[in-house]
C-alpha cells in the first residue's frame, strides 16, 4: 500500500507480489488436487531406431478445475518445496504401475523420481508395497533420477539405488549433461540407461557443437555398455542423425506426444476397431 494525496491509500501489486500469490494459491490448490481426482498420467512412446516400440515414461499432468492443464515444471517444483511430492509420488507410482500391470503386452514403463523422495519418506517400502499390490514386475519397471537426486546425501542415494537394482528395477540418467557432474556419477552407479537431454537434440543441426556432444555421449556410453536414450526427437533429420551415430533408443513427438494410454491402445496390445 502506498500514500497516495492526502488520506488516500492505494494498493498496487508489483510483478514480483502477483508471481508469489500466484504461486502460493497454486501452492494451495495443490494439497486438493490428490483428493479431488485432477491428477492424471500420461505415456510416451519410446522406440528403437528401427521404430519398434519398446516401452512407455509415465509423465504426470494436473487438470486444474479453473486453469485446465498446469505444466508440471510449474507444479514440481511447488510440490517438492511443500513435501506434497512424497504422496504425489506414491501416486504416480502406484497409478503408472497399475495401469502397465494390466497391458497386454509386458513393455517397460519409466517413472520420474523427484530428489525430495530420496531424501524424505520411505521410498524403497513404497516401491516394494506397489510392485506387490499391482503384480508390475519389477524388471517392467525403470526410475529416472537427475542427479540433484546424488546431491545431498550421496551415499544414502547411492545405497537405495543398489538396493532399487537389486529388485530388478531398472535406473535411467535422465537430462544427462545438463549438470555440473553428469560423469562423476557414471562412475559411481552402473545405470541402465543415460537420457541425452532434450536441450543437446533441439540444437543437432544448428549448432555443430552440439552434434558433438551427441556423439561423445553416445561413444562414452557405448564404451560403458549403457544404452542412450535421446529425448525431444522432433525431425527426421535428428532420427537419422542418431541411427547413423548408433543411439538405441529414441523418444520425442516424431514418435509420439505423451498421451493418456487409450491413445496408445494399439501399441500396448489392444485390439482398436479403426
Ligand atoms: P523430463 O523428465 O525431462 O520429461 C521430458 C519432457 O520433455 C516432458 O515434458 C515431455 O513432454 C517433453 N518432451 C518429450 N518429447 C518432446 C519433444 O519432442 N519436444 C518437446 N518440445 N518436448 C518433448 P513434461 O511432461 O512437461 O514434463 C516436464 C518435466 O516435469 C519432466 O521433464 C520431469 O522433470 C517433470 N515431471 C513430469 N512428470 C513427473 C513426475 O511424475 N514426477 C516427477 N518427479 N517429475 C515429473
Ligand atoms: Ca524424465
Ligand atoms: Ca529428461
Ligand atoms: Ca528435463
Amino acid at each position: 500500500a502506498k500514500r497516495e494525496g492526502r488520506g488516500r491509500v492505494c494498493f498496487f501489486e508489483t510483478g514480483m507480489d502477483r508471481e508469489l500469490r500466484d504461486r502460493r494459491l497454486l501452492q494451495h490448490d495443490l494439497r486438493h488436487a490428490l483428493e479431488q481426482s485432477e491428477f492424471q498420467v500420461y505415456f510416451q512412446p519410446q522406440a528403437r531406431m528401427d521404430g519398434e516400440i519398446i516401452g512407455f515414461e509415465a509423465l504426470l499432468r494436473w487438470n486444474h478445475p479453473v486453469r485446465g492443464f498446469v505444466p508440471p515444471d510449474q507444479f514440481i517444483p511447488l510440490a517438492e518445496e511443500s513435501g506434497l511430492i512424497i504422496e504425489i509420488g506414491d501416486w504416480v507410482l502406484r497409478e503408472t504401475c497399475r495401469q502397465a500391470a494390466s497391458w497386454p503386452r509386458p513393455l517397460q514403463v519409466a517413472v520420474n523420481l523427484s530428489p525430495v523422495q530420496f531424501q524424505t519418506g520411505d521410498l524403497e517400502r513404497s516401491i516394494h508395497q506397489i510392485l506387490l499390490e499391482t503384480g508390475l514386475a519389477p524388471t517392467r519397471l525403470e526410475v529416472e533420477i537427475t542427479e540433484g537426486v546424488l546431491i545431498g546425501d550421496f551415499t544414502r542415494a547411492l545405497n537405495l539405488l543398489r538396493r532399487l537394482k537389486a529388485l530388478g528395477i531398472h535406473i535411467a540418467m535422465d537430462d544427462f549433461g545438463t549438470g555440473y557432474s553428469s560423469l562423476s556419477y557414471l562412475q559411481s552407479f552402473p545405470f541402465d540407461k543415460i537420457k541425452i537431454d532434450r536441450s543437446f537434440i533441439l540444437n543437432l543441426e544448428a549448432t555443430p557443437q552440439s552434434a558433438e556432444i551427441v556423439r561423445a555421449v553416445l561413444s562414452l556410453a557405448h564404451a560403458l555398455h549403457i544404452p542412450v536414450v535421446a529425448e525431444g526427437v522432433e525431425t527426421e533429420a535428428q532420427r537419422a542423425f542418431l541411427q547413423r551415430e548408433a543411439c538405441e533408443v529414441m523418444q520425442g513427438y516424431l514418435i509420439g506426444r505423451p498421451e493418456p494410454i487409450e491413445r496408445y491402445a494399439d501399441l500396448i496390445g489392444i485390439n482398436v476397431e479403426r
